[in-house]
């Protein structure tokens, strides 16, 4: 199956176990010169815009898909690189469009971020990518519809008691730091659970004084929470009386390219799985600048391993996204 090679010869760049094509090295841009030649074969226009990003036009104008083609160090063979492969496949049968494969996604999406300041719109997006989580195949599904990109917040919290000797002061008077946070750590399980697609996270606890033979009079807890849409994500912070430092809004995918997607699931008897993004993608860049914007995930296998050389997808469902790919680009206008 020719995407399953060009895969393995991405796979195949650069030293160590894994995909090490980090942003701005010299794999990247060799991948970037084999995925232009592919381009090229298909008979796609190739373009390099100032940011480096690879874009390959049809004959006719159309809707736009692609990803990236960086890994994280020692990263899978799927990530990213699957949505370039997969997209000039596409393309090349639709006959229109373009195939955009965007530059050093895994450290903030860099490339995407270029593009859209340089001002060119397309008519729309379709990013496919692996889920890079397990969802889909708890599901027994194998594609899934992306219904938006998870918005997140990070936060602090702080518990005030007093510190005191662990020995001479009575359980009955204590005000132990510790002990409130710790209810607090199961408040935030219990908030998130409760919020349809919504996750919090408690990784970091600071005890102060930090003694084994003290009361904790201070701890402050760290906090990630994140939800598919604001509504949700406001609720979050309400409920956990978070404060955030940071914020990054949810980003809704757009009705006609989701239809499209949609389309094309139930026209070969699939079932219609939708989902929302728990990592951040170039799809949510665009989408963010006005672009109508659409993805299609891919089951991941070995329990939605990603980042990792475990990483996993079947030919077979591979080869039914590059199909409900090109379906809905045909769809599109
Ligand atoms: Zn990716």
């Amino acid at each position: 199956m020719r995407v399953n090679d060009r895969l393995d010869e991405l796979y195949a760049i650069g030293e160590g176990a894994g995909a090490n094509r980090i942003g701005g090295s010299a794999e990247e841009d060799r991948a970037h010169e084999l995925a232009a030649g592919w381009m090229e074969a298909a008979g796609l226009a190739v373009e390099v815009d100032p940011a480096g990003n690879l874009i390959g036009r049809a004959a006719e104008p159309g809707a736009w898909t692609g990803s990236h083609l960086d890994s994280v160090p020692n990263g899978g063979k799927y990530d990213g690189a699957l949505g370039v492969v997969a997209a000039i496949e596409a393309v090349e049968g639709v006959g229109r469009g373009a195939v955009v494969a965007f530059r050093d996604e895994e450290r903030g999406c860099t490339g995407s971020a270029a593009f859209v300041d340089r001002g060119e719109r397309p008519v729309a997006f379709v990013e496919l990518h692996v889920e890079q989580g397990p969802v889909l195949e708890q599901a027994g599904a194998p594609l899934g519809i992306v219904s938006g990109i998870t918005g997140m917040v990070r936060a602090e919290r702080t518990f005030e008691g007093a510190a005191g000797h662990a020995g001479t002061v009575p359980m009955a008077v204590r005000r132990d730091a510790l002990v409130a946070a710790a209810e607090y750590v199961l408040q935030v399980r219990d908030t998130a659970a409760g919020i349809d697609g919504a996750v919090a996270t408690v990784g970091r606890l600071e005890v102060l004084p930090g003694a084994g033979n003290v009361i904790p009079g201070t701890v402050r807890v760290s906090v990630d929470a994140r939800a598919p849409d604001r509504e949700r994500l406001d609720r979050l912070v309400a409920a956990l009386r978070l404060d955030p430092f940071f914020r990054l809004e949810p980003v809704p995918m757009t009705a006609a390219p989701v239809a499209a997607l949609r389309a094309e699931v139930e026209a070969r008897g699939l079932p219609v799985v939708e989902l929302p993004s728990g990592a951040g993608h170039d799809a949510a860049i665009l989408a963010g600048a006005g672009v109508p914007t659409a993805m299609l995930f891919v089951r991941s296998l070995n329990r939605g391993v990603s980042h990792s050389p475990d990483e996993k997808s079947s030919d077979e469902d591979i080869a039914l996204a590059v199909d409900v790919l090109a379906g809905a680009l045909a769809r599109l206008p």
